[in-house]
């Protein structure tokens, strides 16, 4: 098994109209492909610097095409838009999927920051789900006759500490159930797994999937913000005159927001669904804390991937048998210093963890 390191990119996305209207400065700056710097607004002399493997500067440099595609202003711009991103990480998770590997795709930051625009996409601008789905069929129908392939769609999300099927009408009271198999390790009791043949047939789970996400909101807070989407994208391939079979396993999550959760009016129910996604985020941190320790040698005695229902489902992919990669989105925006520093850091950490990936293929007898 070869040792991976997390690849960690960070994505800076432009202004809101908001941050406009209030005369926002942007504290972010790239100065190459791989380091981000951040500037304190109140000692502008304070500036911190980040290296991570990708740095994605989508703040400007940028205009609209014909069908509303962002794309780069100039040649000089270095405006990064959803094809870039998708060529360096969605790529690296089809490459992954055809070896064999398991793959995972986290995407990290606070509510705003563009994490559902970088993995789900809006309108024209598709994101990294939609284009991996839409490119691993095209590949497939380009394979020749002695190759079998098998797609399954699933899609879940947590909120409150309970495991909701995104793909079922029925809601589960108490949510899904998470078992461990020796085998497979974790897994979501009864979920559905949606065999696809197609790329068309995907873009209609995943409309159908966010449909039924829980619709509750609060003033500030719309469930997506609460909530962390689980995608999972089984891929197997069945090479029929060597009697071969690899598979793989695609995550691809759209984590919750990572801000603090303040008492934003919110009462009971509320404040209690708030602090447990505190806490599912807040294990994640400390399973990747964990393994940055002992990726540079220090003792780590346990690592608590079973403190949270998040990290038993991402207990492979985080230094277990998975290329995993993070996405760390951030405001460019002064106001959101705090928030953004505390990303970048979270980012710093995650860069740390090796994983032990493995091809996971075998012959029948
Ligand atoms: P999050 O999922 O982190 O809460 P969103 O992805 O919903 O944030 O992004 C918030 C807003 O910012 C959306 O209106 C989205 O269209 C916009 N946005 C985010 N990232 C980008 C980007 N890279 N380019 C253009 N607009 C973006
Ligand atoms: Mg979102």
């Amino acid at each position: 098994p070869s040792m991976d390191s997390v690849k960690v990119a960070v994505r800076v996305r432009p202004f809101s109209q908001r941050e406009k209207n209030s005369g926002s400065k942007c504290v972010i700056s790239m100065h190459s492909r791989t380091t981000t710097t951040i500037q304190d607004p109140k000692n502008p002399e304070h500036v911190k610097t980040f290296t991570f493997d990708l740095a994605y500067w989508s703040h400007d440099g940028f205009q609209k095409d014909k069908d509303g595609v962002l794309i780069s202003a100039d040649p000089s711009s270095k405006f990064a838009g959803q094809r870039d991103v998708f060529h360096d990480l969605g790529r690296g998770i089809l490459d992954s999927a055809w070896q064999g590997y398991n793959a995972t795709l986290l995407a990290y930051g606070q509510t705003g920051s563009g994490k559902s625009y970088s993995m789900i996409g809006f309108g024209a601008n598709q994101g990294i789900i939609p284009t991996v789905c839409e490119e691993l069929f095209q590949a497939t129908e380009n394979q020749g006759r002695n190759q079998e392939h098998q797609v399954t769609f699933s899609m879940l999300e947590i909120y409150n500490e309970q495991i909701r099927d995104l793909l079922s009408r029925t809601k589960k009271p108490g949510g899904l159930r998470v078992r461990e198999d020796q085998q497979l390790g974790f897994y979501v009791e009864g979920l559905k797994l949606v065999p696809c043949q197609n790329y068309a047939q995907i873009e209609r789970l995943m409309e159908q999937g966010t449909k039924i996400r829980t619709t509750a909101s609060t003033n500030m807070n719309a469930s997506s913000s609460r909530s962390h989407l689980v995608i999972t994208i089984q891929f197997k391939q069945v090479f029929l005159e060597r009697d071969l079979t690899k598979q793989s396993s695609i995550n691809l999550v759209d984590l919750a927001g990572s801000e603090r959760q303040k008492s934003s009016g919110s009462e009971g129910d509320r404040l209690r669904e708030g602090s447990r996604v505190n806490l599912s985020l807040t294990n994640l941190g400390n399973v990747i804390s964990a393994l940055a320790d002992a990726a540079v040698g220090k003792k780590v005695l346990h690592v608590p991937y079973r403190d949270s229902l998040l990290t038993k489902l991402l207990q492979s992919a985080l230094g277990g048998n998975s290329r995993t990669a993070l996405i760390a989105a951030v405001s460019p925006a002064d106001i959101c210093y705090e928030e953004t520093l505390s990303t970048l850091r979270y980012a710093e950490r995650a860069k740390k963890i090796r994983n032990k990936a493995v091809v996971n293929t075998w012959t029948l007898m």
